[in-house]
């Protein structure tokens, strides 16, 4: 394919360092360059939308207006239930416009699971109390059958109808400490909260890693991320805005049906900005082939951030081996850690640098110290580091008893700065376990050293098995590997044992195998990693059909929810995905 240079005015685009709400961010824009193409969408490689800065806030306006005349009232929330579209953008900001606060929340796939889908997000539509869902043609006839239990919605409409009425421009103008976006979370660990987040948060958290990794309006952004999510949502999206570069789009669907899209639009538009999670560029790893990158030239890219899960320094190494003849630079992976909770990014390494891997001593670990490895020691455990806190926002590590560790010790990760969040709506009891006076619980653990920050994992992973700490990551990794085993679908957990005070320490692994000489073969080798990775034997390894762990609408793994799977005792019996979802819902 022809390369497209993607030559953005970079002389009359200038980042809006005054403004104070992501209204001002797209009025500033407007005004100065209005033509500016600031999305290109593509579908099947080929580009099928544009966008530019005037567009973005003439369509934005449609929207408002449309709102406004269904009553919307200040502060209301506006639900965006739509797939990787224009729409999504001109709908995001015709909320804020109209006064309102977008909640963007994941679109369905798949036309035959609507119904099911609409129930499992009908917890947000209730949390957040949106008296208006916007959502697309495909979608609104079975969601206008979905009712909350506090009546709260009242309107589901499609984007064109909102914009179909007259434009008369709204007029609202939020305040920074107003709120600007309600994100929730995967829900990982339990059901999504709703991250209240204002425009100085916003902008707060894009400010600080723009200035962390030197992004100018002649960046390129690419994304495939979704838009209901933080990373697509403010990293990609917002981020691209306030800069003033390009931001070249794809769906979730265009990426995971053919990953190699992703390195090919990097290549077409000269892209130097994309982010993902490590199982996008395991992803790449497994499925692009040899041919399909002939040709590609990746030598653009300086930021391929790998965030939002444990990042694996095998995939970071092995990616930046494979397209090495493609110009990738070893220096462009960049992992970098963040929650929902502070915005987006908490802390990444400075642009250029390379991932620093660190090595540390098993047992120690074990009992929450990270001493580094002695040369040789083939037991070692490897941690990612992070990078350092975003400027302006601080890190620190606690013990048990909230007390601060020093280097090298594990221990709960704490943060405060001008991103966090005030707390989760509607919910005062997650809200009072994240606000630790000053400073917010990550509800991740991990460890400091000479100020880079090393996320071992998450407090509810963790397993108390004969008063060591273990994680389930590696093992799940190496189970995953094993010939039989669906890559990516393995959960580890401990359950309590009333008899002990230890967790009996039990693994999913999902196979398509049914022979049952294969199965225990499976078993087997599945047990025999446990003792070389834990140190342990597993108490139980079942083996399960595929989808039987449970994951996020972002594909992390949902363990706790796979554990009540699993001790209500009916996982590894054949029983339809829907079975469980119904259970789960
Ligand atoms: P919930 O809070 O509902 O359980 P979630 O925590 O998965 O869901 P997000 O805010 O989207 O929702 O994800 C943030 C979490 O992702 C972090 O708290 C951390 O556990 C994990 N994470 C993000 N970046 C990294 C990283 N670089 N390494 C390890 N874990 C990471
Ligand atoms: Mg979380």
């Amino acid at each position: 394919a022809p390369e497209i240079a993607v030559t953005p005015d970079t002389g009359r685009i200038e980042a809006p360092t005054g403004a104070s709400t992501l209204v001002e961010v797209l009025l500033w824009h407007a005004e100065r360059s209005p033509e500016h193409v600031h999305i290109r969408l593509l579908h099947d490689d080929a580009e099928v939308g544009t966008l530019t800065h005037h567009e973005l806030l003439r369509g934005a306006q449609r929207v408002a207006a449309g709102l406004q005349q269904r009553g919307i009232a200040p502060g209301d929330a506006v639900a965006i239930m739509l797939p990787t579209s224009l729409e999504f953008f001109t709908s995001f900001f015709g909320a804020l416009l109209a006064g309102g606060v977008p909640v963007p929340m994941y679109p369905p796939t798949r036309p035959s699971q609507l119904e099911d889908h609409l129930h499992r997000q009908s917890g947000i539509l209730e949390s957040c109390r949106a008296p208006v869902l916007i959502t697309d043609a495909q979608v609104q006839p079975v969601a206008r059958l979905i009712s909350t239990p506090s009546g709260s919605l009242r309107y589901t409409v499609t984007a064109r109808e909102l914009s179909a009425g007259s434009d008369s421009p709204a007029a609202a103008a939020p305040r920074a400490e107003d709120l600007a976006l309600l994100q929730y979370t995967s829900g990982s660990t339990g059901n999504p909260k709703g991250v209240m987040l204002t425009h100085a948060n916003l902008l707060a958290n894009i400010r600080a890693w723009s200035r962390s990794v030197a992004i100018t309006a002649a960046d390129v952004t690419v994304s495939w991320l979704p838009l209901y999510h933080d990373m697509g949502l403010i990293a990609a999206w917002l981020g691209s805005l306030y800069n003033g570069c390009p931001l070249v789009l794809m769906s979730p669907l265009d990426f995971l049906s053919r990953p190699v899209r992703w390195l090919r639009a990097l290549h077409r538009y000269r892209g130097t900005l994309s982010a993902a999670p490590n199982f996008a560029y395991e992803l790449v790893l497994k499925h692009v082939e040899e041919r399909e990158l002939a040709g590609l030239d990746l030598s653009h890219w300086r930021i391929a951030a790998n965030g939002a899960e444990p990042v694996n320094p095998d995939t970071l190494e092995h990616f930046a081996e494979r397209l090495a003849p493609y110009g990738l630079h070893r220096e462009t992976m960049t992992p970098a850690y963040g929650l929902a909770e502070n915005a987006v990014g908490l802390a990444v390494p400075p642009p250029g640098r390379g991932p620093r891997i660190d090595r540390v001593a098993r047992e120690a670990f074990s009992r929450t110290e990270a001493v580094r490895a002695a040369t040789g020691d083939a037991s070692a455990i490897r941690f990612v580091g992070c990078g350092q806190p975003l400027p302006g926002h601080e890190v620190r590590i606690v013990g048990p008893n909230g007390d601060e560790l020093p280097d090298r010790r594990v221990g709960r990760i704490e943060f405060r700065g001008p991103s966090a969040t005030a707390g989760y709506l509607r919910n005062p009891e997650e809200t009072r376990n994240l606000l630790r006076g000053d400073w917010l619980d990550t509800g991740d653990l991990g460890y400091l050293a000479e100020g880079e920050l090393f996320v071992t994992g998450r407090v509810k992973d963790m397993i108390i098995r004969g008063g060591r700490n273990l994680y389930p990551y590696e093992l799940e990794d190496a189970i995953g590997a094993l010939p039989g085993v669906r890559r990516g679908c393995v959960a580890v957990f401990g359950v309590a044992d009333p008899a002990t005070a230890s967790e009996r320490l039990v693994a999913v692994v999902e196979t398509r195998s049914g022979d049952d000489a294969e199965r225990r073969r499976l078993e087997h080798a599945v047990g025999n990693l446990a003792v070389d990775l834990l140190g342990v034997p597993l108490d139980e390894v079942v083996l399960a059909p595929p989808h039987s762990v449970l994951k996020t609408s972002s594909g992390k793994i949902r363990r706790a929810a796979t554990r009540e799977l699993y001790q209500s005792g009916v996982l590894g019996r054949q029983h339809s995905v829907r079975m469980q979802m119904l259970r789960l819902a």
